[in-house]
């Protein structure tokens, strides 16, 4: 394909993206493929002669859209959003045009300097503290700064790996001075493998996984009844591990779960890492987009202790996937746990906070110029339009927990605080009288879980919503996020408009 082909061809994907974008607001969102459905339409092997455009456009058509869900359409609820928006995929397109593997300063000044500015702008968008700036606001450099991953699960093993640096540090040094009393010394390899890392069992797997990938130890902490992990449990934890000769090194603390969107004891956590030297990571994959709206800042206080801090504005703040923002207050250890040498990679002369050598903060060589698309979207929205986006989501998210309480079928599970709204069809009224004495609570609450279940089958079979249910301690609830970049008050209504229909068809007297 030469330039003339493209400009032709361009312009006509770019038409094809408006259109899929202008008809989105209405299409059913969930894909109704089965397994297997592109293995047998496909050739089973490349083409030998070049095809022409026209043919693979068709095939865009007619192959590969009956399999795509629709994460984009504005009646998608499950999961948490992706949003994406045009300014993000102009930024996509000028990253693709420049196409450069910014390892570091040199492979590319512009992509390593723009991330370094935008970073520190969405730093201060979202209210962080100074220490995780990159440039101090008198213009010196700061000992932190931030970087963009591909995903928040990444985020946590950069984070993870910066944590084992200074637990391995901290460890061989005094292990240094007892060696000189005991004549033996532990290899970094042993310490390694009795490295415990905290979570919560709210904590999303990513958390786990982490810990599986560095090979130390996971310790799912239990939630406590507002399913928050708190300072006394994770103290409890600490404590017994250390008594069983472990070695805690790690905690991550949630900003909005998965499951509800609880927000840990964050400052609670700050003070027990501190005094029992752990690496504090915050995850606010989803929830963090919501910081950029002072109103939400005071649930986040203790973030501005923590040693690391995530969140993607991938999720909620319209910059087309993948953007995971990372920051840490002290780049010491992210560095030093990542960085190694060779003849063909020339280290930065005069490294400084303004000219990083980004491939020391991530785990790959190559980097994608991915600040272009962050930049864009700042700048097409304003740090206002931002705002405006989080707080109409969360408007929507308050105007269906009112429908649901005023409905009298439904009770809301945990408190609505973001976007996310967590229910369930009430136990008592699936029973004549409301929890009658021929039926014991445990029936109720079987019958309440398969009626919920029910609920989230029947929503999803009608084919104009998706939205998925989850598992809170044994009981069945229905999960709907509120934050696709399309879903707007109409969406809402008709995602409403089709639970209380299943639900006439589940609850019984009506
Ligand atoms: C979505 C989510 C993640 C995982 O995000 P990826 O970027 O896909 O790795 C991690 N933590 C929380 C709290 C999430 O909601």
């Amino acid at each position: 394909m030469d330039a003339t082909e493209f400009r032709k061809r361009g312009k006509e994907v770019v038409d094809a993206i408006a259109d899929y974008y202008e008809s989105m607001a209405d299409m059913p969102p969930l894909s109704t493929v089965e397994p297997g459905y592109l293995y047998k339409i496909m050739p089973l092997e490349a083409p030998e002669e070049p095809e022409s455009f026209d043919e693979i456009q068709r095939d865009i058509q007619s192959k590969i859209m009956p399999g795509v869900t629709h994460w984009q359409s504005g009646n998608f609820f499950a999961w948490y959003p992706s949003n994406s928006s045009f300014a993000g995929i102009l930024g996509e397109m000028y990253s693709a045009m420049f196409s450069v593997v910014g390892f570091s300063w040199l492979s590319s000044p512009a992509a390593t300097e723009l991330e370094t500015v935008v970073m520190d702008w969405l730093g201060k968008l979202v209210g962080l503290d100074r220490r995780f700036l990159s440039i101090r606001e008198d213009g010196t450099e700061g000992d932190g700064g931030g970087v963009i991953q591909g995903t928040a699960s990444e985020a946590l093993v950069v984070a993870m790996l910066a944590a084992r640096d200074m637990a391995l540090v901290g460890r061989r040094r005094a292990q240094g001075a007892a060696t000189e009393k005991e004549g033996e010394e532990e290899d970094d390899g042993a310490r390694s493998a009795r490295l415990v890392a905290y979570f919560s069992d709210q904590t999303h797997s990513s958390g786990e996984k982490a810990a599986n990938i560095l090979g130390c130890r996971p310790h799912a902490i239990r939630s406590d009844g507002s399913y928050r992990l708190t300072k006394g449990a994770l103290l409890d934890a600490v404590r017994r591990d250390r008594a069983a000769g472990l070695v805690p090194f790690f905690v991550c603390g949630t900003f909005g779960t998965t499951n509800t969107a609880a927000i840990d004891d964050l400052a609670g956590i700050t003070e027990a890492a501190r005094d029992e030297r752990l690496w504090f990571h915050v995850d606010a994959a989803y929830a963090g987009a919501a910081l950029c709206c002072p109103e939400f800042r005071p649930l986040a206080r203790g973030i501005e202790r923590a040693d690391s801090f995530s969140f993607n504005p991938h999720k909620w703040m319209l910059t087309t996937f993948d953007c995971s923002a990372l920051w840490v207050a002290d780049s010491t250890h992210l560095v030093r746990a990542l960085s190694v040498h060779r003849e063909y990679l020339p280290r930065t002369k005069g490294t400084t906070s303004f000219a990083k050598d980004y491939r020391d903060w991530q785990i790959p060589l190559g980097r994608r110029f991915r600040a272009l698309k962050l930049w864009l979207v700042m700048r097409t929205y304003g740090a206002a339009g931002i705002r405006a986006h989080i707080r109409a989501h969360v408007a929507e998210a308050r105007w269906l927990e009112e429908q649901l309480v005023a409905d009298g079928r439904f009770e809301i599970v945990v408190p609505v605080v973001f976007g996310l709204v967590v229910f369930r069809i009430r136990p008592g009224c699936l029973f004549d009288g409301g929890g009658s004495s021929s039926s014991s609570s445990e029936e109720e609450e079987a019958a309440a879980n398969r009626a919920n279940t029910e609920l989230v089958q029947r929503a999803n079979t009608d084919g104009r919503v998706f939205l998925l249910g989850s598992r809170l301690r044994g009981v069945d609830v229905v999960r709907v996020a509120i934050g696709g970049a399309q879903t707007s008050h109409r969406n809402v209504a008709l995602l409403l408009e089709v639970l209380t229909k299943a639900a006439d068809d589940i609850v019984p007297g009506r």
